[in-house]
C-alpha cells in the first residue's frame, strides 16, 4: 500500500507506504505470554496501525485475550494443530520450521511494513527464517526505536551500542523484553480475523519437550533476581545456599555460566550473552566473577549487589552495594535476616 505527500499521488520522492506492523505473540497452555506485549510497545513507537498474530490448536480463547491487549487493532489468527508444539488440547505456539511460512504469507496478505517478535528463543529461532523467507536483513535484540527505519541495538555484548537503519521494504525486528516496558493487558478492543493458512506439509514435527517447572517468578520478568555463579561450588550447596535466599525476597533464581556449565543449575537460569537478559528491580550476584558475558545479561538492573570473597573481582566495578568476604558465611547470615525483617 502507498500513499503520497504533498507533491502529487504520482511523484516517486514523494512516495512513502503507510506504516503497519505485525507483532508475533507467544502463548503457552492456551495463555498469552505477558512478556510479548513488550513487542506491541515497540511497535507502538514505529507508528502505524499495529497487528497482533497468534496460530495453534483452540487459538480461540489466546486470540480473545489478546484482542483485550492495549493499543492492537486487529488479531490474525489460524487454527491448526499444525502450529502447535503439543497437539494436545492445550497449545504452544510451535516450531519455527512450520510457523515461519505461514507468518510469511500472512505478511504478504496484509502488506505489512515491520513484524516484531520479542528476542526469545522462539523469536530468535523464527525471525531468522522469516527474514530468510523474504530476502530481508533482520534487525536483532532492539533496545530503542529511533524512527520507522532507524533501530538501536546493543553489539559486541553490550560493549557498544549500534544505531542501524534499514532500507528493506519489510523490517524483521527482535526486540529486548527489558527495553520495552509491556503495554496494558486490557483496555484495548481488537477484531479477531482468520489469517491465511498455506496449509504447507510440515518439515519438521514436534517430538517432546523436557521443561523445569518453577513456582518462583520468571526470571525474565522478575522484579528481583538472586544469581548464583561458580564459587558456590557443588548443585547441593547452590540450592542450599541460593533457595533460601530466593525464598526470603520473593526473587527469580539466576545463575553464571559457569555455573550451568558445571551443573550446579538448570540451563534455562542462565543470565548473560548467551543466556537471558534481565533488568529486575534487584540483581544480587553471588560467587559471580563479572564476565563481560556475564554483565551483558544483567547491567540494566536498577540496583545491583554482588557477594564475593575477592575485592577485585569486575562485579564489584558494576555493583552499587558490594560485601567482601565468603559467601557460605555471608548468605545465610543475609537470609536469616531478611527472614526476621
Ligand atoms: P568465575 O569467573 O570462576 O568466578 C567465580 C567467582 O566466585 C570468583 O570471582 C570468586 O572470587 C568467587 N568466589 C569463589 N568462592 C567464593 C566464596 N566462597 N565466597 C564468595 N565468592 C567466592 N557467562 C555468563 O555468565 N553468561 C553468559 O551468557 C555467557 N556467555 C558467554 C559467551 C561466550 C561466547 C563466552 C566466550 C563466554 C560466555 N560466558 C558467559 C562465560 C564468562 O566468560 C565467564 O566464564 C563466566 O561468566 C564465569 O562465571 P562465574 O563468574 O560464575 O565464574
Amino acid at each position: 500500500r502507498y500513499t503520497s505527500a504533498v507533491t502529487g499521488p504520482f511523484s516517486q520522492s514523494a512516495l512513502h507506504r503507510l506504516l503497519s506492523s505485525l507483532a508475533i505473540l507467544e502463548h503457552r497452555e492456551g495463555e498469552l505470554n505477558h512478556g510479548s506485549l513488550s513487542a506491541i510497545t515497540a511497535a507502538k513507537k514505529i507508528g502505524g496501525s499495529v497487528h497482533g498474530f497468534v496460530a495453534g490448536s483452540n487459538i480461540k480463547s489466546v486470540a480473545e485475550e489478546a484482542a483485550k491487549v492495549e493499543g492492537v487493532e486487529k488479531i490474525i489468527a489460524v487454527e491448526n494443530v499444525a502450529y502447535d508444539k503439543t497437539h494436545s488440547r492445550v497449545s504452544s505456539q510451535g516450531l519455527p520450521e512450520n510457523f515461519a511460512p505461514l507468518v510469511v504469507e500472512n505478511i504478504k496478505k496484509g502488506g505489512y511494513t515491520h513484524v516484531i517478535a520479542g528476542h526469545t528463543a522462539f523469536g530468535k529461532n523464527l525471525m531468522p527464517r522469516i527474514a530468510a523467507l523474504l530476502d530481508s536483513q533482520q534487525i536483532s535484540d532492539i533496545t530503542a526505536v529511533e524512527n520507522e527505519n532507524t533501530f538501536v541495538r546493543p553489539i559486541y555484548a553490550g560493549n557498544a551500542i549500534a544505531t542501524v537503519e534499514s532500507s528493506d521494504a519489510i523490517k524483521i525486528i527482535t526486540i529486548r523484553g527489558t527495553a520495552f516496558p509491556a503495554v496494558e493487558a486490557q483496555g484495548g478492543s481488537a477484531a479477531v480475523e482468520d489469517g491465511v493458512d498455506p496449509k504447507l506439509e510440515a518439515s519438521a514435527e514436534w517430538v517432546s519437550e523436557d521443561l523445569t517447572k518453577s513456582d518462583r517468578p520468571d526470571l525474565a520478568t522478575a522484579g528481583k533476581v538472586v544469581s548464583g555463579g561458580r564459587g558456590l561450588k557443588s548443585k547441593a550447596d547452590f540450592d542450599r545456599i541460593m533457595e533460601p535466599l530466593a525464598d526470603s525476597l520473593g526473587a527469580a533464581i539466576g545463575a553464571s555460566r559457569a555455573a550451568v556449565d558445571s551443573g550446579y543449575a538448570d540451563n534455562s537460569l542462565q543470565v548473560g550473552q548467551t543466556g537471558k537478559v534481565v533488568a529486575p528491580q534487584l540483581y544480587m550476584a553471588v560467587g559471580i566473577s563479572g564476565a563481560i558475558q556475564h554483565l551483558a545479561g544483567m547491567k540494566d538492573s536498577k540496583v545491583i549487589a554482588a557477594i564475593n570473597k575477592d575485592a577485585d573481582a569486575p562485579i564489584f566495578q558494576v555493583a552499587d552495594v558490594g560485601l567482601v568476604g565468603d559467601l557460605f558465611e555471608k548468605v545465610p547470615e543475609l537470609t536469616e535476616k531478611l527472614k526476621s525483617s
